[in-house]
């Protein structure tokens, strides 16, 4: 699922290709749309893109804002296709035919004869067309980005409750899934199920938090689930993941097992000797 390096990654890669351009057109399969999205749209020139917690958001001319959260395995891909007997076939760089980049439910037709893509697996995309009061609505209760967060807001708000889970709660801090919490937890020694943190403790997660963030973003995301960017290349953070998905392997600092745990419905990964509860 894209957190926030990757939604990032696809911010600054929208805002490189697609700003200013005009939505000529649009073509989608997906049922959650409503009938008038594609009246709406056409014609709208896109005036500025920006990303919040984990959405990406389109301001469009005339007051319209295009909310698009990507949720399991959505991502933005910037190209040419064509639709052959029902299917769309990428035209444009070889990058764009990887198995991960040919689910797209959702193809807009820009004013330079390029397209704007979103290619989904799983379809849990969620797509709005909305005015600016609905669109304020639907963020306000975000958490605070957990890149600007401060330390003090920080110690205050994620005190309670098993730091992971706090971590991941968006109403707390915004941006932090399964894939980064389990890299922040790891390089704090922290066990994932620990509860009241010191203020020592908290520091080091916090410190922790920007650096691997901040890092994930410059090295444009992890690829090892399904995203990709908007040419349909792999990001680089695999090749610093410690943690995530590494359940039975090494612990990359003292060589015991990565154990994986359910916590709250979803699963964590960390190394039992070096974070300990
Ligand atoms: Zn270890």
């Amino acid at each position: 699922m894209p957190e926030l390096p990757e939604v990032q990654t696809m911010v600054n890669d929208l805002n490189r290709k697609v700003l200013n351009r005009t939505f000529l057109d649009v073509w989608t399969d997906a049922r959650v749309i409503v009938r008038d999205f594609k009246k709406r749209i056409k014609g709208r020139k896109i005036k500025k893109i920006w990303r919040r917690a984990k959405n990406i958001i389109f301001e469009l001319s005339g007051g319209l804002f295009l909310l698009v959260h990507p949720k399991m395995t959505g991502h933005f891909l910037y190209g040419e296709w064509e639709q052959i007997n029902g299917e769309w076939v990428a035209i444009s760089g070889d990058e764009l035919k990887d198995s991960r980049n040919r689910f797209l439910h959702l193809v807009f037709f820009l004013d330079n004869k390029k397209m704007l893509a979103l290619s989904d697996m799983r379809r849990f995309a969620k797509i709005k067309l909305l005015g600016k009061k609905e669109i304020d609505s639907e963020l306000k209760d975000l958490g605070p980005e957990a890149l600007e967060i401060t330390l003090e807001q920080f110690n205050k708000t994620l005190k309670k409750g098993k730091i992971k889970q706090v971590l991941m709660d968006q109403k707390v801090i915004s941006g932090i899934g399964n894939i980064y919490s389990d890299e922040i937890l790891w390089h704090s020694k922290i066990h994932p199920e620990k509860k009241s943190l010191t203020e020592k403790e908290l520091k080091i997660v916090y410190d922790n938090m920007k650096k691997i963030l901040n890092l994930a973003v410059k090295l444009k995301g992890e690829s090892f689930s399904n995203f990709r960017d908007i040419e349909g290349k792999k990001g680089f953070y695999d090749k610093e993941r410690k943690a995530y998905k590494r359940a039975g392997q090494k612990c990359l600092r003292c060589g015991n097992i990565i154990k994986r745990i359910k916590l709250g419905g979803r699963s964590a990964s960390f190394c039992p000797y070096c974070q300990k509860l």
